[in-house]
């Protein structure tokens, strides 16, 4: 329902919760992030209000200035930890908006190769897919694009992986993202509210783009691969 992004120079729990709470008044049944800390990727996840995630990062920290953040209203799968959002499967972490329609048959193509999921949701399979891309030898950026090829849906997705600290992947398709551009730092939001107060800089990306994302530069793609232009705004809202 809600994603954040965070990849920069300060911890990034904080922003990730912060912002999370901007996020809100969307509604929400669960929640939690992902960071990468010394190359390690590592996440918490709660069920209920936002403030149990924060009791739960108090009594066991999540390092790590990149990171990624969700509050999920359940389409696929009850209300649970194991089933809140960010997914993990091997290297790769996912937080994701939206409806993965054909989740199903992925999942049987999966279990084919003997990669079974731990939990009921539509969004792991993405985890899954991207995971087998990568152990089969593709980057990250190439994993997440034939992933892309093969998902029916609308969605926002964002991606974190393990072994690479400043990175994050981004992709939308039927449901807003948003990049928010700060000095040596990089964010995602699904909408410009809860980047608020991180920068009043936002490119939103179009249908079909995806983004490869790091401290230093924004790249786009449009649903063709082909590097896309998008135009940064200045977005000003109340902080
Ligand atoms: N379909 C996903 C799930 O049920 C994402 C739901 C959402 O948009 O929060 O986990």
């Amino acid at each position: 329902c809600g994603i954040i992004g965070y990849l920069g120079n300060h911890e990034a729990s904080p922003f990730l919760v912060e912002a999370l709470k901007r996020l809100e008044y969307r509604g929400y049944d669960s929640s939690g992030i992902a960071t990468i800390n010394d190359g390690v990727l590592d996440r918490r996840r709660a069920v209920g209000k936002l403030v149990n995630l924060s009791d739960l990062l108090v009594h066991t920290p999540l390092p790590g200035k990149s990171g990624i953040g969700h509050t999920r209203w359940a389409s696929h799968g009850e209300p649970s930890e194991v089933n809140a959002h960010p997914h993990r499967a091997g290297k790769v972490a996912v937080v994701h908006n939206g409806i993965i329609e054909n989740f199903r048959a992925l999942r049987r193509e999966l279990a084919d190769k003997g990669d079974l999921p731990q939990s009921d949701t539509d969004t792991e399979t993405v985890a899954m897919l991207a995971s087998r891309y990568l152990s089969e030898g593709m980057t990250p950026a190439q994993a997440v694009e034939k992933t892309l090829s093969r998902l029916e849906g609308a969605f926002a997705l964002l991606f974190l992986f393990e072994g690479e600290q400043d990175l994050m992947i981004a992709a939308r398709k039927g449901s807003p993202l948003a990049i928010g551009h700060g000095d040596g730092e990089n964010y995602v939001g699904s909408d410009a509210l809860a980047l608020a107060p991180l920068t009043d800089r936002i490119t939103y990306l179009e249908e079909g783009d995806w983004a490869v994302i790091t401290r230093q530069d924004v790249t786009i793609y449009d649903a063709q691969g082909t590097l896309a232009n998008r135009e940064m705004r200045r977005v000003s809202l109340d902080k």
